[in-house]
C-alpha cells in the first residue's frame, strides 16, 4: 500500500508543475468565463451621474418645503438618455423618467403616484421628501478608480455587467486551456454505431467533453482509439500537438491492455501513478511532449472522481484561476456506511437539507466505480477520510455537490 500516493500531496505536486496561460487582451463580453490576469478598476463611476430612481418628478426638496406644499409648475420632461435640462428655480419642479439625470437644483424624486396634476398644469404631491429620496447618487454604486475585480477571477455574467458599466473596454484575461480528449479501449464504439457482442458505447468520450467545456477549457481534439500501443502513441502524439493538455481515459492500470503508462514514460515523463483514492486508483500524471497529461482509469465513474478531484483544478490552474478549492460542505450520514482504511473513498451519495437546516446525506447501496446509473443519480461525492474504517449513521462527512458542476 505504501506506493499510493496521498490525493492531496498528488493535488499539490501536479498543481506546482502548472501555470497559467498567457495572457490576451478582449473585452469583458468577449472574455466571458475567463479569468482575469490582473486587477480591474473602475474607469469611471457608476452611476456617472446623479439620476432618478422612479417615473415622477424631480424637485428642491427645500424650495417644496418652504412653500409648504404649494403646487409646482413642471418645467422641463427629462428622459433616460435625455441631457440634465435647466436647472430648476424657485417654484418648478422636473418631470423626470427612471435613469434620466437630475437637473441642477433638484435633489429628490416625488414618485407619481404621489403627485396630483391639477388643472392648471401644477402638480401637487402628497408629503415632503426628504433630500436625495428616490435619488441615485453619481458613484453611489461604484467609486472612479475602485476595483471591481481581483486578477484570478472568473468573469461570470454579473462581473462582465459590472465592468462594462464602469467603463472597462478591454481586460487582460487567461487564455482559455486547449484540452485533447483521447478514449482508449478495443471495446469502445462510438454513439450510434451498432454494439457487437463484447463492445459497448464509449460514454466517457463525451462526459470528458462535457466536463472539460463545463470547466471553460475548449476541447480541440476528441478522439476514440483501440489498444494497440502504436496507434495509441500516435494518437497521445497528436493530442498532445493539439491541446495545451492532454486527458486520456483507460488503459492506465496493469491489465495487458494497459499502454498507457509505458507509453506516457516513452513519449514524456511519469509525475506520479497510482494514488491512495478509490474510485481512480491508477491515475497517472506527467509530462507528454511538454503537455501535463492526466491518465485516467476507464471505468466512468473513476475517470469522473479523477477529472473532478485532479483534471478540474488543473485546468482551472492552466486558466489562470485564482481559486483551486474544490467546493465541500459538512453532512450528517443518514445510514452507516462501509469502508475499509487504506484508501480516500469519494463515495456516490444524496444530500438533502433536514427541516433543521442542516444536510443529510445517504451513501448508494451499491459502489461499484463501473455503475453509471448510480453516478448520474448521486447529487454529491461523500469524502471518506483514508484512515477511517465503516462510520456509523449520524457521523459528520465532508461532501462535494455535484449539482451545477457536472
Ligand atoms: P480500463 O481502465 O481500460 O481498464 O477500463 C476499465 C473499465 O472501464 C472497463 O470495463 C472498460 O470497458 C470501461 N471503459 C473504458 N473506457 C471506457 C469508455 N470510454 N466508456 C465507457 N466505459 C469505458
Ligand atoms: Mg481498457
Amino acid at each position: 500500500m505504501q506506493d499510493l500516493l496521498d490525493l492531496d500531496l498528488a493535488r499539490a505536486q501536479m498543481l506546482g508543475t502548472l501555470k497559467p496561460l498567457p495572457w490576451l487582451e478582449a473585452t469583458p463580453g468577449a472574455a466571458a468565463g475567463c479569468h482575469l490576469a490582473e486587477n480591474v478598476h473602475a474607469v469611471h463611476a457608476v452611476p456617472p451621474f446623479a439620476n432618478s430612481a422612479m417615473d415622477g418628478y424631480a424637485v428642491c426638496s427645500e424650495d417644496l418645503e418652504l412653500r409648504r406644499g404649494d403646487p409646482l409648475r413642471i418645467a422641463q420632461s427629462i428622459f433616460a438618455g435625455s441631457a440634465p435640462g435647466a436647472p430648476i428655480a424657485s417654484g418648478h419642479c422636473a418631470r423626470i423618467f427612471t435613469g434620466a439625470p437630475l437637473p441642477q437644483g433638484a435633489d429628490a424624486v416625488i414618485a407619481q403616484e404621489d403627485a396630483t396634476v391639477l388643472d392648471d398644469g401644477r402638480v401637487s404631491f402628497d408629503g415632503h421628501p426628504a433630500a436625495g429620496a428616490y435619488v441615485r447618487h453619481a458613484g453611489a454604486d461604484v467609486r472612479e478608480g475602485q476595483q471591481l475585480a481581483a486578477a484570478g477571477t472568473v468573469l461570470n455574467a454579473t462581473r462582465v455587467a459590472l465592468l462594462t458599466a464602469a467603463g472597462v473596454e478591454r481586460v487582460r484575461i487567461h487564455r482559455a486551456p486547449r484540452v485533447a480528449i483521447i478514449v482508449t479501449g478495443d471495446e469502445l464504439r462510438a454513439p450510434g454505431q451498432a454494439l457487437e457482442p463484447g463492445a459497448i458505447h464509449d460514454s466517457n468520450r463525451p462526459m470528458l467533453e462535457a466536463l472539460a467545456r463545463r470547466v471553460g477549457a475548449d476541447v480541440v481534439h476528441s478522439e476514440q482509439v483501440g489498444d494497440d500501443p502504436e496507434r495509441l502513441r500516435a494518437t497521445l502524439r497528436a493530442g498532445a500537438d493539439a491541446g495545451d493538455a492532454v486527458v486520456c481515459s483507460g488503459g492506465v492500470s496493469v491489465g495487458d491492455a494497459d499502454h498507457v503508462r509505458a507509453l506516457l514514460a516513452e513519449e514524456g515523463e511519469v509525475t506520479f501513478w497510482r494514488l491512495a483514492l478509490k474510485p481512480g486508483k491508477p491515475f497517472a500524471f506527467g509530462s507528454l511532449h511538454g503537455r501535463p497529461f492526466f491518465g485516467l482509469p476507464g471505468n466512468p465513474v473513476s475517470t469522473l472522481v479523477t477529472f473532478m478531484l485532479l483534471v478540474k483544478p488543473a485546468l482551472l490552474r492552466l486558466a489562470g484561476a485564482g481559486n483551486l478549492e474544490i467546493t465541500s460542505l459538512t453532512a450528517t450520514l443518514a445510514q452507516d456506511v462501509r469502508k475499509r482504511p487504506g484508501r480516500r473513498d469519494f463515495q456516490r451519495g444524496h444530500f438533502e437539507m433536514t427541516e433543521e437546516g442542516t444536510l443529510r446525506v445517504r451513501a448508494f447501496e451499491r459502489q461499484d466505480s463501473n455503475l453509471l446509473g448510480v453516478l448520474a443519480a448521486a447529487n454529491c461525492l461523500i469524502d471518506l477520510p483514508q484512515d477511517s474504517g465503516d462510520l456509523a449513521a449520524g457521523s459528520r462527512v465532508r461532501i462535494i455537490p455535484l449539482e451545477g458542476t457536472v
